[in-house]
């Protein structure tokens, strides 16, 4: 699966730790990220992240474009909920197009590591 990995400043050090908790998981899929998530990411773990422009510079649209395409199967966007952001519109639509394409999409850390276990369960049941 091609699954993108973003987080917003504040919770940039969740996306770290469940990156991590999960990164055998996430290592069997194809992982993109905006910069300075992915770039972060890819410092703490062994995961290779293809990196699209930060965030504020045009990232999530790029990651918008993609699902659009058909080209993104999964989202991780751990979003601040209390920080207003200058890139809000970018957020919304990008949540928007995963709407409209239904693709799954956590916003926060609960959703993800669901998500992240239903891809452990998906690995199993084709092994068994
Ligand atoms: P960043 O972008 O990973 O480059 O910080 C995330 C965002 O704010 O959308």
């Amino acid at each position: 699966m091609k699954i993108a990995l973003i987080a917003h400043d504040k919770k940039k050090k969740e996306i770290i730790r469940i990156s991590k908790e999960y990164e055998e998981i996430l290592s069997k899929h194809e992982l993109f990220g905006t910069g300075t998530t992915g770039t972060k990411i890819m410092k703490a773990t062994d995961l290779k992240i293809h990196l699209f422009k930060s965030g504020p510079l045009g990232g999530d649209q790029q990651i918008g474009a993609r699902v659009s395409e058909g080209e993104m199967d999964m989202i991780i966007f751990l979003r601040d909920p209390l920080t207003s952001q200058p890139h809000e519109p970018d957020v919304n639509a990008l949540i928007r197009l995963s709407d409209v394409y239904e693709i799954p999409l956590a916003t926060n850390k609960s959703t993800a590591i669901l998500l992240f276990k239903e891809l452990e369960n998906l690995a199993k049941n084709r092994l068994s």
